[in-house]
């Protein structure tokens, strides 16, 4: 079968600059420093499957692909990364970017393929607090300026700061205020339970697909608030509005994930950023991700920043892991191509709304 062409739909920026070991390693893990890296999976996999995008053997060595990568100069590797990657489409998370990134139609027009943004609610609420706004004025400040916004889908990061653990019911406007108030008064970093919850239903309020990171992340994540089922009740109570919500990354809580996707109507699930840092065990994670996630409840995503390799890495792996799954099963090569459409770019096509 031929290579079945993805949506990736959640990704971020690549930067603008040729790299050193030290700089390239950081940005390979969510560790953000180097060391050992390369003596991991994700080093592995990425001698393994980049190398030759860049005319060099598999398993070529570590200063071999590094030289090689600085001979050929950050523009040439980015391009060939992101058309390698094989995409029909891309989400591009623009809340992320410590330092200047690839902007979602620069990352479009190198893949060769439509970008679409994802608009991070807490940056939109930051934006409203810097422009100046008093605390009863907070609120619909916020959702007239995401009503104006154009974004296929808009992202939670509370994982990051408070964690999953999210009463289902809306905030009430005077909760709301009261909380505007304590934030505006410091304008610490937003991490208030009352206000990602108020963000999270003025999204679903908007309509869009409704993206929380969950799982694994970078180390300013205190991973066991980032379990999906901590969400449970929260996805009961947006459940009856049909709005899809879509648990991103998941890892090491992708079985519990693919058990909320099964269960709750509106609710997708992908492996973005484990699938290339977990190399050749990627297989095991697409496969157990999908013991109990339909295949309609389920996307692909890269999750790649900064390095354009993971654009291409996350796809190689993806597009082998799914290929074993739908083996194992003994499909017939119709049944094999309908859900791999589906996985592949149709269940993105019709969450999003895209043509
Ligand atoms: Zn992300």
């Amino acid at each position: 079968m031929t290579q079945p062409r993805l949506f990736d739909h959640h990704c971020h920026g690549v930067v603008r600059r040729d790299l050193d070991r030290a700089g390239f390693e950081a940005l390979l893990t969510e560790a953000g420093h180097a060391g050992g890296v390369f003596d991991s999976r994700i080093g592995f996999a990425v001698l393994r499957w980049c190398a030759p995008v860049l005319d060099l053997p598999p398993r070529s060595t570590v200063e071999e692909y590094l030289a090689r990568r600085t001979e050929l100069g950050y523009q040439e590797v980015t391009r060939r990364f992101l058309t390698g990657a094989g995409l029909s489409g891309l989400g591009v998370d623009t809340g992320y970017a410590p330092e200047p990134v690839l902007s979602p139609d620069e990352l479009g027009a190198m893949a060769g393929a439509p970008a679409h943004e994802v608009l991070r609610l807490e940056q939109v609420a930051e934006q409203v607090a810097a422009g100046g706004c008093p605390a009863a004025g907070f609120a619909s400040a916020v959702r007239d300026r995401l009503a104006s916004a154009e974004c296929v889908a808009v992202k939670s990061i509370a994982a990051y700061r408070v964690g999953l653990e999210l009463p289902g019911e809306r905030p009430t406007d005077a909760e709301v205020t009261a909380a505007a108030g304590r934030y505006l008064s410091t304008m610490d970093r937003l991490a208030d339970p009352v206000l990602h919850r108020f963000l999270i239903w003025a999204g679903v309020d908007l309509g869009r697909p409704v993206q929380f990171h969950v799982g694994y992340g970078d180390r300013d994540v205190d991973l066991h608030r980032c379990n999906p089922l901590l969400l449970t009740g929260l996805l009961r109570a947006i459940e009856p509005s049909g709005v899809p919500v879509m648990l991103l990354h998941n890892y090491p809580y992708h079985r519990e994930a693919g058990y909320l996707a099964q269960v709750f109507a509106n609710v997708f699930v992908d492996v973005g950023l484990a699938t290339h840092n977990l190399g050749s065990r990627s297989a095991a994670l697409v496969a157990e991700t999908l013991e109990l996630a339909p295949f309609g409840k389920f996307l692909y995503s890269s999750d790649a920043y900064g390095l354009p390799e993971l654009y291409h890495l996350s796809a190689v792996l993806f597009r082998r892991a799914l290929a074993e799954v739908f083996a194992a099963e003994k499909l017939s090569d119709a049944e094999t191509a309908r859900l791999t459409g589906l996985v592949a770019e149709g269940n993105a096509r019709r969450v999003y709304r895209l043509r």
